[in-house]
């Protein structure tokens, strides 16, 4: 009967759809023709997507005549993500992201090497696709050639032998494109995307950014249940509160439903493009679940240092940018955003037009000692470069794109940070389960080594696994209340933890410190 109820409440949700293929087959002019055409912002009347990814209304088709296609809801997402050679491992991440795949392959051109990578990508993450061979409109499209190059690829579309729908179209005329968004939902539909939406959210990072107003923000997508304002989100052990949630349109909104994009900003440390959020409505459940480290007050006695493990901490580089024209600016800005090193962000503190000046230096050294300052197509001030040598920020002036990219990644895995690592402080073996009352457990233990203390943050070992994480709320030795506990003592807990106790685990207790 309990399935019966759970089917209840399991409703359609859109697809989310990534567009791939080779590099100037039409993804970006596909996915700019859906979104001029589908993508109505009323508030403003113009539409101004804050985030790398938009979702559309596609009007319901008529379905009196006698072969309508079936419509499993009217919304679908598209991922706008990069079709850059150099970001293959994004592309594919957004196919992880994504329900389906369109692979837009050029009639003029037909199947390229990035087409066959696309390929590859869309089988192994296992995701249905459907082709959309573009291009029709020119003069010297092929679509018969289009079709038999991809059968030489094993790509078998429909009435050609094989299954693979398929939708010739013009991204720049907009011809077949409502066909193709028919076939996106008929295809979804045969998917079943269905929800619970009074479940918790839990969804993918598909951008992060920094900015000087908001901080570390994000781009995400929900693929299952509601994230909701108010409640906790859990990526990557780290807990953030949900306070600011936003359409791609920048609209705040109180709830993201499964199948749509949403921005969120006031992350503590980036969350990484890719990772898997959850979320809470009790942030106690969201720490248990993160496994959040307390900070633990180092203390004379604590000497023992039993064992280390590394924590990732996220380094800022405070960048500015000067560039030849607002164009560039902001192509040197999507750059900057897309590059991602791990433990390090580029974090825009400045950007204009015109040469750098000693303004840019002073507001560098403000910022931090390592401040990085970069003029493309422009000169430095003689003044300026005087500055920053003798206070020694950098200056990197550029006139190609990708030689500014690839310098920022060197400097970035130059500069990464030293690491958090983990130092137990203390052992102790349970030894015996009292009572447990919802998450809260009565046991007794012997301290192995080192010493347990109340307030600390402890894993649960089970044969050498950590099975989850506790707090200590209470300690006791000879039934009396105590601080802490030292070697070979025994003691009393009050421990409050998601999973069960168990006698014969071992707790540990840690410090995190800066190596
Ligand atoms: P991407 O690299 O896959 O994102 O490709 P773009 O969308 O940037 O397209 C590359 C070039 O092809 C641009 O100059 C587009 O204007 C052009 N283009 C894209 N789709 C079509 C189409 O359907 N017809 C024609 N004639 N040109 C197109």
């Amino acid at each position: 009967m309990s399935e019966k109820i759970k089917q209840h409440h399991l409703v359609s949700r859109p697809p989310i759809i990534v567009i791939t293929g080779h590099i100037d087959h039409g993804k970006s002019t596909l996915l700019d023709y859906i979104r001029k055409t589908n993508v109505v912002d009323t508030e403003t009347g113009g539409i101004t997507q804050h985030l790398s990814a938009y979702e559309v209304s596609i009007p319901t088709p008529d379905k009196s005549g006698s072969g309508p296609r079936p419509q499993a809801s009217g919304k679908i997402t598209f991922l706008d993500t990069p079709g850059h050679e150099a970001f293959s491992g994004m592309r594919e991440r957004g196919v992880g992201a994504a329900d389906i795949a369109i692979l837009i392959v050029s009639a003029e051109d037909g199947v390229k090497a990035q087409t066959i990578e696309a390929l590859k990508t869309i089988k192994e993450a296992g995701v249905p696709f459907i082709v959309a061979i573009n291009k029709t409109d020119k003069p010297s499209a092929n679509v018969e050639k289009t079709k038999n190059e991809l059968a030489e690829h094993e790509v078998y579309l429909e009435g050609y032998g094989g299954d693979v729908p398929y939708v010739p179209i013009s991204a720049k005329t907009g011809s077949g494109v409502s066909e193709l968004l028919d076939m996106i939902l008929l295809v979804s539909e045969l998917k079943e995307l269905k929800t619970d939406p009074a479940k918790d959210g839990a969804g993918i990072i598909i951008e992060s950014r920094l900015d000087q107003k908001r901080g570390i923000s994000a781009t995400l997508i929900v693929k299952d249940g509601t994230v909701k304002k108010g409640d906790f989100m859990v990526i990557d052990g780290v807990v953030s509160p949900i306070r600011i949630v936003e359409t791609f349109l920048g609209k705040p909104i109180d709830m993201a439903h499964a199948g749509m994009p949403f921005g969120m900003a006031g992350f503590s440390k980036a969350p990484q493009v890719g990772s898997l959020f959850r979320t809470y409505k009790n942030k106690k459940e969201a720490e248990v679940s993160a496994g959040s480290f307390k900070n633990i007050a180092p203390s004379a006695l604590r000497p023992k240092i039993l064992g280390e493990e590394e924590v990732k901490l996220t380094k800022v580089i405070p960048l500015t940018l000067k560039a030849d024209t607002l164009g560039t600016l902001e192509a040197l800005e999507k750059e900057v955003v897309k590059i991602k090193t791990e433990n390090v962000v580029f974090k825009i503190i400045k950007k204009g037009v015109g040469a750098i000046g000693e303004t840019e230096i002073k507001l560098a050294l403000a910022a931090k000692e390592d401040s990085i300052v970069i003029g493309f197509n422009v000169k430095c001030e003689p003044k300026a470069k005087d500055l920053a040598e003798r206070e020694g920020v950098t200056i990197a002036l550029f006139d190609i794109i990708y030689k500014m990219t690839e310098w920022l990644e060197n400097e970035a895995k130059k500069r990464k940070p030293k690491v958090l690592v983990e130092e137990t402080t203390g052992k102790a073996k349970i030894l015996r389960c009292f009572s447990r009352e919802k998450d809260r457990q009565v046991v007794g233990g012997r301290v192995l080594e080192g010493l347990i203390a109340t307030g600390e943050t402890v894993k649960i070992l089970r044969r050498d696994f950590e099975i989850g994480k506790g707090d200590i709320i209470e300690l006791q030795t000879q039934k009396i209340k105590t601080r802490d506990v030292g070697e070979g003592k025994e003691f009393g807990l009050l421990v409050a933890s998601k999973v069960d106790v168990a006698e014969g685990d071992i707790i540990e207790a840690f410090r995190v410190v800066e190596k």
